[in-house]
Formats: C-alpha cells, sequence, structure tokens
C-alpha cells in the first residue's frame, strides 16, 4: 500500500483548531501524523490515541449525527430498493431513542475498558476515562438526556416529515466527505443533508448540537456555498443553508448565504490558509516544527483539551 501524504488541506473545523489553539492544531496535523503505525515514536503514537478521543459533549453530538444520518441512508435505500413508486418507510421514534441509550452505554463500557489504547479508530474512548476525570452520574445522565432529546425532537418535528416524504433521488450524498480547489488548496465539505428541488434550488441543512452561535456558523455554510458553487454551479441564490440546533430546544435557524457573504467567506479562508502556512518550515512539504505553534495562555481551553498531558498542563 502506498504511503500517506500530509498533505495540505483546509476546512472549517482545521480553522476553528487553528484560532483555538495553535498547539492543539500542531498535535493534530502534525504531531499525530502517522500514529497508526507500529513503528511512529511513542510520542506521535500517545498524540495520535488522544487525537481520537472524544469529551462528552462531543460524544453526544456524534451520536446524534450518526443516528439522523443511518436513519436517512436507510431511507435512501428504501428508495433504491426497486419500487417504482416511492414510500416513504416509517420510522419508529421510540425505537431509535432507546438505540440512542444502548449506544452510548456500550460506548461507554468500551471506553471505561481502555482498549481504545491498543486501536484507537476501532474502539470508542473518551478524554474523562483517560484522564480519570470525576464526572457525577447525573452529569452522565444529562449527555445521555441531551443525545436522545436531539433525537426524538429531530425525528418528531415537520422538517424530519417533509424530508421522510421527499423524494430520495433529489437527495444529495449524506455525509460524504468532498473536496473542491480553492486558489490551490483542496478544502473539506462534508454535508449533513442536502436536496436539490424540482426548479434547480440545492437546500442544505446542518445539524447542531452545541450552543446557538449564529455568527460563528455563517462562514461555515458559506464554505457549503462555495462547494455548491464549485461542485454544481449553484450561483448563491440557488443555495439555501439551514441550521438546525438539537439538544435543547429545537430551532431551524435559516441563514441566506448572500454574494457579499460569499466574498467575506473567501477573505476569512484566503487569510487562513496564509496563516496556517506561514508557520510551517516548509510550505512545499507541509513540515512543521513544534516550536513554531505556541501553547494558549488561556488554561480554560486546555481543562477540555485532549492533549493536556503532552502540553503538561493535566
Ligand atoms: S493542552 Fe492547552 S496548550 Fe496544549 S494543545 Fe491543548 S489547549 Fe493547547
Amino acid at each position: 500500500m502506498a504511503k500517506l501524504e500530509n498533505n495540505f488541506t483546509w476546512s472549517p473545523s482545521r480553522h476553528g483548531t487553528f484560532e483555538r489553539c495553535k498547539r492543539q492544531y500542531w498535535w493534530n496535523y502534525y504531531g499525530s501524523w502517522g500514529g497508526w503505525e507500529y513503528t511512529s515514536s511513542g510520542e506521535t503514537r500517545a498524540a495520535y490515541i488522544l487525537k481520537n478521543l472524544h469529551n462528552r459533549w462531543t460524544w453526544a453530538g456524534t451520536v446524534v449525527h450518526d443516528t439522523i444520518e443511518q436513519i436517512l441512508r436507510s431511507i435512501q435505500g428504501h428508495a433504491t430498493s426497486g419500487a417504482l413508486l416511492f414510500e416513504a418507510p416509517d420510522i419508529d421514534v421510540e425505537r431509535e431513542v432507546a438505540g440512542v441509550t444502548k449506544r452510548m452505554r456500550a460506548n461507554w463500557r468500551e471506553s471505561r475498558s481502555g482498549d481504545y489504547h491498543k486501536n484507537p479508530k476501532r474502539h470508542f474512548g473518551l478524554a474523562e476515562h483517560e484522564y480519570e476525570d470525576e464526572v457525577p452520574k447525573e452529569e452522565w445522565a444529562r449527555i445521555n438526556e441531551r443525545a436522545v432529546r436531539g433525537v426524538r425532537d429531530f425525528l418528531e418535528s415537520d422538517l424530519f416529515e417533509q424530508i421522510r416524504t421527499s423524494d430520495p433521488t433529489r437527495w444529495l450524498p449524506i455525509e460524504e466527505l468532498d473536496q473542491f480547489t480553492f486558489e490551490g488548496t483542496p478544502i473539506w465539505a462534508v454535508l449533513d443533508f442536502a436536496h436539490e428541488t424540482p426548479d434547480g434550488k440545492v437546500v442544505i441543512y446542518d445539524w447542531k448540537t452545541g450552543e446557538m452561535k449564529k455568527d460563528q456558523y455563517s462562514m461555515q455554510l458559506g464554505v457549503y456555498a462555495l462547494y455548491m458553487e464549485a461542485s454544481r454551479g449553484k450561483t448563491s441564490d440557488e443555495v439555501e443553508t439551514h441550521l438546525v440546533f438539537l439538544g435543547n430546544e429545537m430551532q431551524v435557524l435559516s441563514l441566506p448565504v448572500t454574494e457579499e457573504d460569499l466574498k467575506a467567506t473567501r477573505g476569512v479562508m484566503r487569510a487562513s490558509i496564509a496563516a496556517m502556512k506561514n508557520r510551517l518550515k516548509d510550505v512545499e512539504g507541509n513540515r512543521a516544527e513544534r516550536e513554531d505553534f505556541p501553547m494558549t495562555e488561556d488554561l480554560s481551553r486546555c481543562e477540555v483539551c485532549a492533549y493536556r498531558r503532552l502540553c503538561g498542563r493535566e
């Protein structure tokens, strides 16, 4: 098998990590690179294991995302199973919700066993177990309730009913990682859910399980619109973008992306790519040295960071 190359790419989440802490960015994209190989150094392997850990908040979000993704895929599969006319399958909400709790219990037990040390990609792990953080039982129960509520609210919503009964042949690939090129840099884009209307509009939905921070997400929606422009030749007025907040009170926020927003998004991407490359020792070879990526001075960020042991900030 050909050796994987660490090529420079960009994504909104990479940008978010770079903004949060330069050292965290380095661990994520350089210091942990190759940690999947048995021959990797102790520190690279340790960084790779930590990189793959969830924390209790990201875990709830992942469970909600994965559950919705599986349900949508099953509806899509139903449409291509041979029937001439699409009949939307019924979804058993109670069964799906029970599945969320069952999965979370299994995840939690797997994490506590520490098996992720053997294979962090295959076995689920939580930073709370790695660092032996004291988390009260009630807090774990709240995390589970959050995920259950997110899935239940979604499945009982008018939005889901519209999606469930819509024509799946008009849906775009669900949660598939794809790339487009922006001024020579490959950009990663992965849509939670999108479909094309009969008049050629693309409607994009993004599930959110964290706090409602409208400003933070507008750049991400701008990137989706640029992806639609690059992959399907859609202009900004042919793209509709919606944020769907799940886990607390379900809310759907429709944020149109204008040409002005696209210009601003391009500006952020350009500046972010330049700042990341500026810190590289060798831009061509995408080589980075740890000392050029300082640790954040905001210690509250370290408290929830998986790399705190490697940074000496446990
Ligand atoms: S522990 Fe702190 S300094 Fe180290 S990577 Fe995490 S956030 Fe950055």
